[in-house]
């Protein structure tokens, strides 16, 4: 089976890869940088296949692999002898020092096939602790035969100095919203409404987007905005619906009112309404410090910072427009969905 094609918003360093290697000139260690869900991964996983494959197509952005040669057939079982994939075991959040050794026995190891190249992915790179970093340098700083790094991380973090300078950035832009939007489209079945719905609760990062579409986190959103309506009417208090919000992650909650805010704030500037519209702004603003907090690493009590959300939201929304249904697309949907 042939891989699926280079993500949109990757061409540009794919290409950047690609050239690199017509000329001979592959860095022996990435560090791919971009946003979780964003298709980092995907990116690491097209680019080992694409330099096993032995019969590779000229078109390398649209068929990365011919999907028919023995390199390509034993890389589509998922557990080709020449890729490393080192990940935290389940539960664990770093990767183990003896992970990092299983490395370097693999790679002093002939490769499976005689001048192949050995791909090793670390995802994500910030999961290495000091001693797992400190046995990684020096294979990333000589490494045996023909053997490729790529090792996976998020923007804006503290990557160790001395595995950062032995390792070529590879920087993936995230996609705009027209091509996460464009590629959710080919991806799934979903509405319009649905797939700008995950694609905001997703940061913008369109596999992640995926995700949550497969996870239904659309139809949870739905309810959550049900729900408000529910409470402005006094059927529901804030701890009420900060309850049922408690069963998906915080900031994606957070997320959401903080587009519901801004959608409201613009409704009411836009209705000559100036002070409602300041209070949701600011409440929208409230929001977006939460959740950078959350991105920064605070751990508050999700109960906690639910039921302070929604009860902002409630006295924000006062008695201002308690019977608009719901703020964003089609207020209820017909049976044709
Ligand atoms: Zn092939």
């Amino acid at each position: 089976m042939a891989l699926d094609p280079v993500l949109p918003w990757h061409a540009d360093a794919w290409s950047q890869v690609m050239s690199q290697q017509q000329h001979d000139r592959l860095a022996h260690a990435y560090l791919i940088n971009g946003l979780p869900g964003s298709g980092r991964y995907q990116f690491a996983r097209t680019l080992a296949a694409r330099l096993l494959c032995t019969d590779p197509p000229a078109t390398s952005a649209q068929a990365p692999t011919c999907g028919r040669c023995r390199q390509c057939l034993l890389f589509d079982t998922g557990n080709h002898p020449d890729v490393l994939d080192i990940t935290p075991e389940e539960g664990k959040s770093s990767i183990k020092i003896a992970q990092i050794r299983m490395i370097s026995s693999a790679v002093n190891q002939t490769s499976n096939q005689s001048g192949a190249i050995k791909v090793i992915i670390i995802r994500p790179a910030e999961a290495l602790g000091v001693a797992a970093a400190n046995s990684l340098l020096k294979n990333l700083e000589e490494p045996p035969g023909r053997t490729l790094f790529l090792l996976i991380s998020e923007p804006a973090t503290q990557m160790l100095a001395t595995i950062r300078s032995r390792c070529q950035p590879l920087p993936l832009p995230p996609a705009t919203t027209e091509q996460g939007l464009a590629w959710l489209t080919e991806h799934s079945a979903a509405s319009q409404d649905d797939l700008q719905a995950a694609l905001m609760l997703a940061a913008g990062a369109p596999l992640q987007a995926l995700a949550l579409l497969e996870a239904g986190i659309p139809a949870w959103r739905n309810i959550v905005q049900e729900q408000l309506d529910e409470m402005a009417a006094g059927r529901l208090t804030p701890v009420d619906v900060a309850k049922y919000c408690q069963a998906q992650p915080l900031n994606y909650a957070i997320q959401l009112m903080q587009g519901l805010a801004l959608q409201r704030a613009r409704r009411h500037l836009l209705a000559h309404q100036p002070e409602a519209g300041k209070a949701f702004l600011q409440l929208g603003r409230e929001l977006l410090q939460i959740n950078r907090q959350l991105e920064s690493g605070a751990n508050p009590n999700p109960l906690m910072a639910l039921e302070h959300i929604f009860s902002a939201w409630h006295a924000t929304s006062g008695d201002r427009d308690v019977t608009h249904g719901h703020d964003n697309g089609p207020v209820r949907r017909g049976p044709d969905g």
